[in-house]
């Protein structure tokens, strides 16, 4: 299968297989969806696929001389334009149509990947559609566009729209430990719930750090003190280092908040144990009204850096609250 790395779009990938197949594709396609769920990954796909020379029905080959110079960024027959800046400017869609005026170089087709596209202002966005109007022959146009802005509508009309869907969660955390092999069933679970199923939005959540602080602190709740100073020293320990996250505190309230949340769920499904060491042993130390305080010393937290409050105090006051209750 040409797209058997994409998981969770059954309905991008019917279109794009059925497509490439009776060798009938569109000379642009727009793919649309949320960031990280495999707009980017899926047209890859697609080029690798075209640029290879020995490719039989299934895949690429891996070892011709079109895939070799794909997989090295070095093919010369693909393009891609990504936002210069905040977005993508005339100067580059002029570019891109003196390039389309030759023929491909070595391949029967040129791919031409243009990222973004909901970032294109209207001058920029009129030039592209002059290029999707009138395409020059043997070249394919693949844009893609997150659902942030609207996109206008004439590009739109002159494309065929293959929209990308949030995977279910045990499909983004099946992406999500492709690509970080280095966490664990529970993590990569947990970030899939915080990205609500794009699972390419993990690289931007600084994610290794923020993870073993969340791992650090649910450990340090569950295993308790035996004493109050112990807890208190603890609490604050903990707390310097949730202070200096910087970017990456948000997502570390976020974590914790799923946590307290997700056993709450537990607790409120049935009485039986996970199986999951961590969920049940959360289930044997809490009860719903301190999960539920909890999130809120969670969401307190969050008020607080909103409001701009000291951030180091904001964290010491929610790591006492959490550790020393
Ligand atoms: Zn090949």
């Amino acid at each position: 299968m040409v797209f058997s790395k994409i998981i969770g779009q059954p309905k991008a990938v019917k279109l794009l297989s059925r497509a490439l197949v009776g060798d009938r594709l569109a000379h642009g396609y727009l793919f649309t969806g949320p960031d990280g769920v495999g707009k980017t990954t899926t047209a890859l796909a697609l080029a690798a696929y075209q640029f290879c020379e020995a490719r039989d029905e299934a895949r690429p080959c891996g070892r011709c001389g079109g895939c070799m110079k794909f997989a090295s960024g070095n093919h010369p027959d693909f393009l891609t334009i990504r936002p210069d800046g905040a977005a993508i400017k005339i100067d580059q869609v002029r570019g891109l149509k003196k390039d389309l005026r030759f023929s491909p170089f070595e391949s029967g087709m040129r791919i031409v990947v243009i990222e973004d596209v909901q970032t294109m202002r209207r001058e920029a966005g009129n030039s592209l559609l002059k290029i999707l109007e009138e395409p020059p022959p043997d070249n394919l146009l693949l844009l893609i566009a997150s659902e942030s802005e609207p996109i206008l509508p004439t590009i739109i009309s002159r494309c065929q729209v293959i929209p990308f869907v949030p995977l279910t969660m045990d499909q983004a955390a099946t992406v999500i430990s492709r690509l970080n092999p280095q966490l664990d069933s529970k993590e990569a679970h947990a970030l899939a719930v915080l990205t609500s199923g794009c699972p390419g939005q993990v690289q931007a959540l600084h994610s290794e750090e923020v993870l073993n602080l969340r791992n650090d602190c649910i450990q340090a709740m569950l295993a308790g003190s035996q004493t109050d100073a112990g807890s208190v020293e603890l609490a604050l320990d903990l707390a310097g280092r949730v202070a200096e996250l910087k970017d990456g505190l948000d997502t570390f309230f976020d974590l914790l908040a799923i946590f307290f949340k997700e056993n709450m769920v537990a607790i409120l499904c049935d009485g039986e144990g996970s199986g999951d060491g961590e969920v049940d042993t959360a289930r044997e130390s809490w009860n719903l009204q301190q999960l539920s305080d909890m999130v809120q010393a969670v969401d307190s937290a969050r008020r607080g850096l909103a409001g701009n409050c000291n951030r180091g105090l904001v964290c010491e006051v929610l790591m006492l609250a959490l550790l020393a209750r």
